[in-house]
């Protein structure tokens, strides 16, 4: 079994990268990927760990991306960890979360929640921070009863503690990932507020960019958008890659290793991987 999505502590995820590796093994998951949110630093230590337990691990990295005043998310797979655009352009990122995450904690005072930098970055625990430990914060708080609800009420746009936030271009994540020799993918297309029509725009300006595949099975895509999905795939011929997008327990849509195959439409994403012929093999 394969996932191509998933997050440990290194990004919003709850377990350490060891651990999550030792989880998706648990899961039966043979050929994994952990793609955190703008950073690689968990990489080295789950390769290492996967390696051990005889899995195949895929350096990966989940990009955020702002377009047309939407963020988006680009999942690079089969990435250089050591490409220096790559490296110093999230590190970049990282720098810029680290502000936004001040006006935030900003705005949620606004509201009369105090010391929510505080508590956001206990969550994050000297990693990355993220929306999503302000979100724990909140629970803890009794704001909600867990992350899901809180973004119903808060951090989105439109509802306090919401800040608008340049992440990078499209282009330049694409220019990354295809310069450390990685292939991007569309992460959970489902999951976008935007129609038909800006969802078309967004699928064919990442093609023209070298973009080559897209999320069909997610954890957060309802079942009937795999086929929808998939269809779009078939349609526009982009590879069809598949992840829990799993974050730890009571956190993700779906636990690891749960999920049902790519619709028989597709074409895998790692159908000429090395990786996937060894595994098929055994
Ligand atoms: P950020 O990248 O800091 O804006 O945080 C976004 C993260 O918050 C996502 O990667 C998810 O992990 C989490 N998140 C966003 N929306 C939701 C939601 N509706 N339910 C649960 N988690 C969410
Ligand atoms: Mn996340
Ligand atoms: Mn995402
Ligand atoms: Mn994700």
């Amino acid at each position: 079994m394969i996932d191509l999505h998933c997050h440990s502590t290194i990004s919003d995820g709850v377990l350490p990268p060891a651990d999550l590796v030792r989880h998706a093994h648990g899961r039966g998951i043979r050929i994994l990927s952990l793609t955190d949110h703008d950073d690689l630093g968990g990489l080295e230590e789950a390769r290492e760990v996967a390696e051990s337990l005889g899995m195949h691990f895929i350096n990966g990295v989940e990009i955020s991306v702002l377009w047309h005043e939407r963020t988006v998310h680009i999942v690079g797979l089969r990435i250089d960890p050591q490409h220096a655009p790559l490296r110093e352009g999230l590190a970049a990122m990282r720098e810029g979360r680290i502000l936004r995450a001040e006006k935030i904690a900003e705005e949620l005072a606004k509201s009369g929640i105090h010391d929510a930098l505080q508590g956001a970055y206990r969550y994050s625990q000297g990693n990355i921070i993220s929306r999503a430990h302000f979100a724990r914060y909140l629970v803890e708080l009794g704001h909600a009863k867990n992350t899901a609800s809180v973004f119903k009420r808060y951090l989105v746009k439109g509802k306090p503690g919401y800040v608008r936030h340049e992440w990078a271009s499209l282009a330049t994540a694409l220019e990354w990932i295809h310069g450390s020799g990685g292939i991007a993918v569309l992460a959970h297309p489902g999951r976008y507020d935007m129609g038909k029509q800006l969802l078309k725009q967004l699928i064919e300006e990442f093609i023209q960019l070298g973009g080559r595949g897209i999320e069909v099975v997610t954890g957060s895509h309802r079942p009937e958008q795999f086929n929808t999905f998939a269809q779009i795939a078939q349609q526009y011929q982009l590879l069809s890659s598949l992840g829990s997008d799993y974050h730890g327990k009571g956190q993700s849509y779906i636990d690891m290793g749960s999920l049902p195959s790519l619709p028989t439409n597709c074409q895998p994403i790692w159908h000429d991987w090395p990786e996937y012929h060894q595994v098929s093999q055994q």
